[in-house]
């Protein structure tokens, strides 16, 4: 990586020089974001760091090709190169995954999950439709044959996990899509394990007979158990789709193996490439061969033209999560996941689940008097970044909410180990120990505003720089 950082030293100290020639705030603000990421413990479980060579690979006229269509059938001409770029990035998804087929161009997570909803569509009800309506394709319907299959598109059902227990909005919730063009029930974690409830699950589905059953999450700190997702969408015969965007680097390093691999067990799954994974900001879809034709019409039929650059990063970032050094770290965040919550644990922090088994955590905050915002700022004064989030049953909503979210994927890249991370257990407990609700104009504890003991942010911060300074982001890489 020695001789790596030091060329890219040159290469960005050039561009950010050209690009400051330009419009200096931009050069100005790409310096200091790696300043601010350099400087504070970031904890957001969504979020890594991605290799140079990831990074590198992004900046290209790749960038600069139109390719919409699919490898080696595009609707511009001279994409040559963009389809060698797609056809090894799909390799290495399926090799790394196991996977029957992959979809490299979705151009982020919620981009994918489209894919994989509208594939699903057309492959379960545009197909058996044309043939009632005696079509071939699409393009032999009548407008009034339009009309029935728009009908019997917009009436299917879905069934995901519930957004207050750790599911994702595209999983069926109004403000995304999903929860407009589906008819949606949730389902929820046993009120006292805050686990999820198999047994509930599956009478619930029984009576509601979704289409898609979707399983994944955002924030809920455990594993999946696929293959009873699978009995359950067999029995009442649903399609059963993974959306596996926090979890892939664990699926991907290993980690998730046997029943906690959701590859062989699902029709189709979708992922971002940018949360455990570490590699670009992008988006991929996995799928067996009877889903892959409605698949690979997600450009045009959702997405627009691909973007070249990044499925080429992609394609560098799952090359590099195919070595056994990526599984090493897969393994070092799942542990580093639990020696965190031991040691929240062990300072009297209660947490969702009673723990994790994957790489996030998530903090209920309300015995230290305090909402997730207020947490979650409080946290950010110390130069601690996470994000705050709803836990089951929250009290104060989705905006305050009650919970804090952290995870292991970022500072495990940077080299934290089973000490650092209990140290950033310390740390986060002693700021919330020491935030108190500011009070409202009428008296009562506010759900924003909070005030921080005398010393603390700075104190925190001192001792978190020392862990940063001796594991430092991009050793080698001077920007100065
Ligand atoms: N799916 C899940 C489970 C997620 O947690 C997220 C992002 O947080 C997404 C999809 C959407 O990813 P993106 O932000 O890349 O669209």
């Amino acid at each position: 990586m020695d001789d790596v950082a030091a060329t890219a030293t040159g290469i960005y100290n050039q561009i950010l020089d050209i690009i400051g020639g330009i419009e200096p705030r931009i050069a100005g603000a790409i310096r200091s974001e790696l300043t601010d990421q350099r400087g504070s413990l970031k904890l957001i479980a969504s979020e890594n760091y991605a290799s140079l060579p990831v990074l590198l690979t992004m900046g290209t006229w790749l960038s600069d090709k139109y390719a919409e269509g699919t490898i080696g059938h595009r609707f511009y001409a001279g994409c040559q190169n963009v389809d060698t770029v797609e056809s090894v990035a799909a390799e290495h998804a399926r090799e790394l995954f196991g996977a029957e087929y992959a979809y490299a161009q979705p151009h982020s997570g919620i981009d994918a999950n489209l894919v994989a909803y509208w594939s699903i569509l057309a492959h379960r009800v545009e197909g058996p439709e044309l043939e009632r309506l005696g079509a071939k394709t699409v393009n032999d319907l009548s407008e009034e044959d339009w009309e029935i299959l728009r009908r019997e598109f917009a009436a299917q059902r879905v069934m995901g996990m519930s957004l207050d227990v750790g599911g994702h909005l595209t999983h069926g919730f109004r403000p995304n899509i999903s929860g407009k063009m589906f008819h949606q029930r949730s389902y929820g974690t046993d009120p006292t394990t805050e686990l999820i409830d198999y047994d509930k699950l599956r009478a619930d589905a029984k009576e509601f007979k979704p289409l898609i059953l979707v399983a994944g999450y955002s924030a809920y700190p455990r594993r999946v158990n696929f293959a009873k997702m699978r009995e359950i969408a067999d029995e009442v015969g649903a399609t059963l789709f993974v959306d596996m965007a926090h979890f892939a680097g664990l699926v991907a390093g290993k980690v998730f193996t046997g029943e906690e691999n959701p590859v062989p067990y699902a029709d189709v799954v979708a992922t971002t490439t940018h949360k455990s994974l570490r590699g670009p900001r992008g988006g991929l879809v996995l799928a067996t061969k009877e889903y892959a034709p409605s698949v690979d019409r997600g450009c045009p039929m959702v997405l627009g033209g691909p973007l070249s650059h990044v499925m080429a990063a992609k394609a560098i970032a799952l090359a590099e999560a195919r070595t056994s050094a990526f599984q090493t770290y897969a393994q070092a965040v799942a542990d580093n996941a639990k020696t965190l919550a031991d040691g929240l644990l062990k300072r009297g922090v209660r947490l969702v689940t009673g723990g994790t088994d994957n790489h996030l955590v998530l903090l209920d905050v309300r015995d230290f008097g305090l909402t997730g915002r207020q947490a979650e700022s409080a946290l950010l004064d110390s130069g601690i970044v996470t994000n705050r989030n709803s836990v089951p049953n929250d009290p104060n909503g989705a905006w305050y909410t009650t919970g804090v979210r952290i995870g292991t994927p970022a500072l495990t890249t940077r080299g934290f180990g089973a000490a650092e991370f209990d140290k950033v257990a310390e740390l986060i407990t002693g700021v919330l120990k020491n935030t108190t609700p500011a009070m409202t104009a009428a008296g009562a504890p506010g759900k924003a505003k909070y005030l921080l003991g005398e010393g603390v942010a700075d104190r925190t911060k001192a001792e978190a720089s020392e862990m940063l300074d001796a594991h430092p982001l991009y050793p080698g890489l001077d920007l100065s």
